[in-house]
């Protein structure tokens, strides 16, 4: 019966759960239709023409389409042979070009993983870099079951150019609702919230989130 009202564009409601949910202040959070709005936010609000974006062969698709549609390029780095990411060529690549590396943990369409090692090892040479921002992507966070397997909310917490972004589509089955999550340091969401669109989440989704 509420249809005809514009949805809440802070998203108050949802972001309050959330927050309470993963401890973080609301400035830690922003919300968009989908995962893959804040993909492309993220890259149209940090990127300009002459940047890159930095992430492995066979990634989620989402980044070199929305880099492609912003005039960002795009570097690519070859894979392990088990289709693992590479996270010591990666870092070998970053250059002053390279704005935001994409990191898909799990990836999706290889459902291979970057084990904690690998992930703390580039973090200590990219944390709290200036100028790069580093993006897991954990659309299948909740899926996984390995060891060796460290979600990235704490980085998040702990690094000021970490960004985390999950999904409502996988886990909860909500896909066709669009409701994407991203965890960072409130310098990064404060940039986002300034690029996204007002409603970008609408009412039913907030409620079914
Ligand atoms: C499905 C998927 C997304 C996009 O999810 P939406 O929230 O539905 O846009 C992003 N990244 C990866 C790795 C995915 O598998």
């Amino acid at each position: 019966g509420q249809m005809h009202r514009y949805p809440d564009a802070s998203c108050y409601e949802l972001i309050k759960k959330l927050s309470l949910k993963w401890s973080v202040p609301p400035e830690y959070l922003a919300l968009g239709n989908g995962s893959n709005e804040i993909i492309d936010v993220l890259i149209r609000t940090f990127c300009e023409p002459g940047d890159k974006i930095l992430t492995s062969e066979a990634a989620f698709i989402c980044y070199p389409l929305c880099a492609q549609a912003a005039r960002i390029g795009v570097t690519k780095v070859a894979l392990r042979q088990d289709y693992t990411m590479d996270m010591k060529k990666m870092a070998e690549k970053v250059s002053s070009e390279h704005r935001i590396v994409f990191i898909p943990n799990p990836n999706n369409p290889t459902g291979t993983y970057v084990n904690k090692n690998d992930i703390e090892d580039f973090l200590r040479k990219f944390g709290d870099s200036d100028d790069l921002l580093i993006c897991f992507d954990e659309a299948y966070t909740e899926f996984v079951r390995a060891g060796d397997y460290e979600p990235a909310l704490n980085y998040a917490k702990k690094y000021k150019n970490v960004a985390v972004v999950r999904t409502m589509s996988k886990i909860y089955g909500l896909a066709a609702l669009r409701v994407g999550i991203m965890l960072a340091h409130p310098d990064i969401t404060k940039y986002f919230h300034k690029v996204r669109n007002p409603f970008n989440v609408n009412s039913l989704a907030q409620v079914a989130a």
